[in-house]
C-alpha cells in the first residue's frame, strides 16, 4: 500500500501511511471519518462502511478501481502536496531555494514548491512528466 499512498498524495488526497500502522490504529483512523483502504478482508469485516478492500495487483491498476469506486476524478488536486509527508505544498521563489535545485534547472524554469514539514522542494521538470503520466493513467487526464 506505499505506493498507493504515494500515489494519493500526488493526486492531492489527504493520506495516512505508515508501514507499522497496527489494525486498530487504522480502525481508529476510520473512525474519524477517514476511509481505510487495505486487501485484508479481515479488517473490512470489523469495519464494512469505512474499509474498501483492493484486490493485490499493480498499485495503478488498484488505484483506478478506487478512482472508480470514489469519483477521485471529480475531487483530485493533482501535484498539491508533499509526497513524503503529506502537507499541502507552498509555492516558492526559486531564488529561496537554488541551493536545492540543480543550476539547470534554475535556468530555465521559475515554479517551485516547497513542502513547509520535511523541506522538499518539488518543480515541474522531467520527473513531473512521468509523474504527470501517472495521473493520466489513474484519471483519466
Ligand atoms: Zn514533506
Amino acid at each position: 500500500m506505499a505506493k498507493v499512498a504515494k500515489y494519493l498524495r500526488l493526486l492531492g488526497f489527504d493520506t495516512v501511511y505508515r508501514g507499522d500502522l497496527d489494525d486498530n490504529e487504522i480502525l481508529g483512523y476510520c473512525r474519524f471519518g477517514r476511509i481505510g483502504v487495505t486487501c485484508d478482508r479481515r479488517l473490512q469485516e470489523r469495519m464494512p462502511n469505512s474499509i474498501i478492500v483492493l484486490r493485490c495487483e499493480d498499485a495503478v491498476t488498484q488505484l483506478r478501481r478506487l478512482a472508480a469506486m470514489l469519483d477521485l476524478a471529480r475531487f483530485a488536486h493533482p501535484f498539491t502536496r508533499s509526497l513524503c509527508c503529506n502537507r499541502i505544498l507552498a509555492s516558492c521563489e526559486k531564488e529561496q531555494i537554488f541551493e536545492k535545485i540543480p543550476k539547470e534547472t534554475y535556468r530555465w524554469l521559475d515554479g517551485y514548491w516547497i513542502c513547509p514539514k520535511c523541506d522538499r522542494v518539488y518543480w515541474q521538470g522531467t520527473h513531473a512528466k512521468r509523474m504527470r503520466k501517472k495521473v493520466y493513467e489513474i484519471l483519466g487526464y
